[in-house]
């Protein structure tokens, strides 16, 4: 059985009252089979929507990405557009010049360098115009089903208010979250904790009333 506590986190220890197997287990309450709000269908459009969805909400990203699919199936119709044109097609999403840019070039990448498929390693991703650690983890687990952890805004939050870790740095929040979970959880994990983020322990009003994990999360300003 694993002690309470016992797990550390780079060379700090992270000192929490409940085990993996219980915070999973209260977690698999409220998401028991987890899902990610962006639609797409392979990992090529999971790119594109996780590059689109950077300060846009997932919400206008899924109105917009049947029409963005529909002009442009596969890396290789975007890499021969004229950038104005996928500028037309995404400009109700914010920064949408800047976003039409990359991935354009994230696709000319991809036609040259992996025939139009999309990579399924971290060093790869991460070396893709517009693909930074988070988004190449997104599509590491959601579009590969492979370990690895997710540390956007809401999986930031909730690990601090459980007392997961005690950085602000994504990177260093990843570490801890590592060390903390088993690898075989981390597809688990990544998914979960975006929705229980999101929906559950919300930046303001967390629903600690109706949360699963109100009796051990040690977080003290709980919405009680
Ligand atoms: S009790 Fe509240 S603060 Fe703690 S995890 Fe649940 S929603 Fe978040």
């Amino acid at each position: 059985m694993k002690k309470k506590g016992s797990k550390k986190a780079s060379s700090e220890e992270i000192k929490v009252p409940f085990t993996e197997e219980e915070l999973i287990s209260r977690l698999k309450k409220h998401f028991p089979e987890p899902w990610i709000d962006l639609n797409f269908e392979n990992p090529y459009q999971l790119l594109v929507v996780t590059i689109l969805a950077a300060q846009t909400t997932d919400k206008k990203v899924n109105e917009i990405s049947p029409e963005f699919f529909r002009r442009f199936p596969d890396p290789f119709a975007v890499a021969k557009a004229p950038l104005e044109e996928i500028e037309e097609v995404i400009k109700s999403v914010n920064y949408y010049r800047r976003k039409a840019k990359l991935i354009k070039e994230c696709c000319e990448v991809l036609v040259k360098e992996y025939n139009g498929q999309v990579p399924d390693t971290l060093e790869e991703l991460v070396k893709l115009p517009g693909v930074g650690r988070k988004t190449a983890n997104v599509i590491l687990v959601n579009a590969f089903n492979k370990p690895a952890i997710v540390v956007d805004t809401h999986v930031k939050r909730v690990s601090q208010r459980l007392g997961l870790t005690k950085s602000n740095n994504p990177d260093k929040i990843e570490k801890d979250l590592a060390r903390f979970f088993s690898k075989e959880n981390w597809v688990y994990i990544s998914k979960a904790l975006v929705l229980f983020g999101r929906y559950v322990c919300k930046a303001k009003n967390p629903d600690c009333k109706n949360c699963h994990l109100s009796d051990i999360c040690p977080y003290e300003k709980k919405n009680l």
